[in-house]
């Protein structure tokens, strides 16, 4: 059942949540959620996510796997068009909302994502109103922050966006699973590309 297998990621992350106090330092985990009983909508990335087995006994590997417990039940979106991205960029990326205002658990005053590049990715500058914080669970990325030096970020490493400051990344000869916690003002908007 989805149910059953969001309840397991999201006891998963909230697991995360007490074993890395930057998450809990960033946005606390959320205590008032519903759950808004979202529909499975595919993506050709998702395939990609449910094939990656991860075998270590962390808290990002518990996520991870809990991650590709949803895979067949997640609203699994993407941002960006083809005109924008690529045909591509389009097959091997996605994400979805555990906790929102627009995610399977509903609430207005948190949001949480999970999201997918897969290897040879280069998303391009972009940004959004909300402060958000990356959390790589698997595999790795060079993430790049205007007015910050990059850095190849692989478990357990995070990167902060200020509103509206600049990001972007490329993934290189692996695949990268990030959990995404966004907070702040413009909590219901979405990521546009600068320029
Ligand atoms: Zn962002």
């Amino acid at each position: 059942m989805s149910r059953a297998a969001f309840d397991a990621l999201l006891a998963s992350v909230a697991d995360l949540f007490e074993a890395r106090p930057i998450l809990q330092n960033f946005a606390p985990f959320p205590t008032s959620l519903s759950w808004a009983g979202l529909s499975y909508k595919p993506v050709p990335a998702a395939a990609l996510v449910a094939a990656w087995d991860c075998e270590g006994d962390g808290p990002e590997d518990a996520v991870h796997r809990a991650a590709q417990g949803v895979v067949p039940h997640a609203d699994w979106r993407q941002t960006y068009t083809e005109a924008e991205v690529g045909r591509r960029f389009l097959d091997t990326y996605g994400y979805f909302e555990i906790y929102g205002p627009s995610g399977h658990y509903h609430c207005e005053n948190a949001r949480g994502f999970v999201a997918y590049w897969g290897a040879g990715l280069s998303y391009d500058w972009h940004d959004h109103l909300a402060e958000e914080l990356y959390f790589v669970l698997s595999g790795s990325a060079l993430f790049q922050t205007e007015g910050e030096p990059d850095a190849v970020l692989s478990r357990g490493g995070t990167r902060q966006h200020a509103p509206n400051q600049p990001h972007a990344m490329k993934t290189q000869d692996e695949a990268v699973l990030v959990f995404v916690p966004w907070r702040g003002d413009g909590l219901s908007g979405l990521p546009k590309m600068c320029g």
